[in-house]
């Protein structure tokens, strides 16, 4: 059963801006010149301005990234924003609705809140950067299970993780992405509930050890409790895309697609692409899971579900409905 949540909690003045809205324009300048404030003024003004602004902004970036934030939306946009496979569900004709499977992972919005404690920095539940590897035999040995992204360089990965991690801002997510530079696992430690590791980016110029790196870590890797494949929503499933599945497919792990950057195309695009690599999921995989993870490390869209999913997976999350 979802709960019920009270509507309209913040009213339309206390609403917050759009993450992607860009920094607060300063009407300034124009009206100084006219006033003709000295020089001095005017730098200590700018000097005590400018952290406002900060504030402000750091504030309108800071939507969305907590479920209460999201809870205070219109329903219709809560729903676009927590649950975007339903949002793409609804443009499609009855007949063809079950072509998504919007329900096979279907929390109810308390189910989301209670996953979001575990991504939550406390006391006792310490949320860091742990170490990075380029070897299995270098990885970490922890008890706790354990998730790993993988994906395509420039998929969005680092973005995703950094949007899934955003209740902590201060864990570092590394990039390495200088040709050259030694591309590693890195680990993140989640206190005693899991750990999250971000697998290097493939491509055409991913050099032989990562392919090493990645299928040792993916073959052997005995905590390893699922697999997140990225695939870019808008290009849709490449080859190098194909090669990682079917590493997935035939080392039979059990994984999920999660498709990145759903803000930057058009809902009829975005539809296009999530039917046809929906048709592919259903018909040439085993391993998969049958749902969909579309996200947007922009918008915010998907990332709480993804977390509760990622809570849930890893036994984290007690409740009775899923
Ligand atoms: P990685 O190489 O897979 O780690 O990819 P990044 O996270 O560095 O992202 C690659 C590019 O895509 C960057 O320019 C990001 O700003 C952009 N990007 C990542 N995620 C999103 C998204 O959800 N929406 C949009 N519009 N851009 C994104």
């Amino acid at each position: 059963m979802r709960l019920q949540f009270p509507s309209g909690v913040a009213g339309a003045g206390s609403r917050t801006r759009r993450p992607d809205a860009g920094p607060i324009a300063q009407p300034r300048g124009f009206l100084e010149k006219k006033m003709a404030i000295p020089r001095l003024r005017h730098a200590v003004r700018t000097l005590f301005e400018v952290p406002a602004a900060l504030r402000r902004l750091s504030r309108a970036c800071s939507t969305f990234h907590a479920f209460t934030d999201v809870l205070r939306l219109p329903k219709r946009q809560m729903t676009k924003l927590v649950f975007p496979l339903q949002e793409l569900e609804r443009q499609l004709t009855p007949d063809s609705r079950l072509d998504l499977h919007v329900k096979i992972f279907d929390p109810s919005l308390e189910d989301i809140s209670k996953a979001e404690a575990v991504f939550t920095a406390t006391s006792r539940n310490r949320i860091s950067y742990l170490s990075s590897a380029v070897r299995l035999d270098h990885a970490p040995d922890l008890p706790s299970p354990e998730v790993c992204f993988i994906g395509r360089s420039n998929v969005g990965k680092s973005s995703l993780i950094k949007a899934l991690f955003s209740l902590v801002p201060e864990v570092e997510v590394r990039v390495s992405k200088k040709p050259g530079h030694t591309k590693k696992m890195n680990f993140f430690k989640v206190g005693k509930y899991f750990t999250l590791v971000d697998m290097p980016g493939y491509g055409y110029r991913a050099p032989e050890d990562f392919v090493d790196m990645v299928e040792t870590y993916l073959k052997e890797r005995r905590n390893l409790m699922r697999t997140f494949l990225l695939v870019d929503s808008v290009v849709g499933i490449q080859k190098t895309d194909s090669i990682a599945i079917e590493m997935c497919e035939e080392f039979a792990l059990p994984y999920v697609m999660v498709l990145t950057k759903i803000d930057k195309s058009s809902k009829g695009h975005l539809l296009k692409q999530v039917l046809q690599i929906q048709k592919f999921v259903d018909r040439e995989t085993q391993g998969c899971f049958p749902q969909l993870f579309p996200v947007s490390s922009v918008t915010y869209s998907g990332i709480h579900l993804l977390r509760c999913f990622i809570a849930n997976i890893t036994g984290n999350l007690k409740t009775d409905g899923l």
